[in-house]
């Protein structure tokens, strides 16, 4: 699939989609407070979601810009937390976007013992298959430690998703839809996974998900 570089022409309109898709992710409680933050790709460098701003509340004029060399060269600062996004973005060319979210029921995921760091939310259905995929568990880390961007380098070229342990999930997607699309399908399964932590499960089994890898392409490969 062809990188999604967005053109200047783009930029208004991309603008405000971010401002307008942070609303709805903070008016349905996707991600509280002034937690979670989106970029989008630019022909000229990325848009990110300001530093302690809710994502219910975002000004299309004050949302960050960087430059090609991650240099902040308008708006208001950036999210702490771009520094996830880059290491994503880095290892990942085809994303066009990433979304990052304290989404409860992903957060709780991320604090359960004994998960499988390779693939830390079983396979339950098709869509979460095609969206996702497989979902790697990065180690905790203090937030700002540079060892996050590193543990998110080096499983990110074969993954469109990682959750971070006692944190919340970092997705990306060839467009900003495509990202958000993910990442909400990532939340309503780990709330799946919560609701049949005690009922025994029937996963999706290694030839179905080769089917639909054979249909549909394999999610790792996407944005
Ligand atoms: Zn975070």
């Amino acid at each position: 699939m062809s990188p999604a570089i967005h053109t200047h022409a783009d930029e208004n309109r991309l603008r405000e989609a971010v401002c307008d898709i942070g609303r709805s992710i903070f008016e349905r409680g996707l991600t509280a407070g002034s937690s979670g933050n989106i970029s989008v790709r630019l022909e000229d460098g990325w848009l990110f979601t300001p530093t302690n701003v809710s994502l219910g509340r975002l000004d299309p004029a004050r949302l960050s810009k960087l430059d090609l060399a991650s240099r902040h060269v308008a708006g208001d600062a950036p999210s702490k937390e771009s520094f996830l996004h880059r290491a994503m973005y880095e290892e990942r060319p085809q994303a066009g976007a990433i979304v990052h979210l304290h989404a409860t029921h992903s957060a709780a995921v991320s604090c359960i013992d004994g998960l499988d760091h390779d693939n830390c939310i079983p396979p339950f259905t098709a869509y979460y298959v095609m969206k996702i995929g497989r979902l790697p568990l990065i180690p905790y880390y203090r937030p700002g430690d540079p060892r996050l961007g590193d543990a998110i380098r080096g499983c990110a070229c074969r993954h469109c998703a990682v959750l971070l342990a006692n944190h919340g999930p970092v997705v990306s997607g060839t467009t900003l839809d495509a990202a958000v699309n993910a990442i909400e399908e990532l939340e309503e399964t780990a709330k799946l996974f919560l609701l049949l932590r005690n009922t025994p499960t029937r996963p999706l089994d290694e030839r179905q998900i080769e089917e639909l890898n054979a249909v549909f392409g394999p999610a790792g490969q996407s944005g």
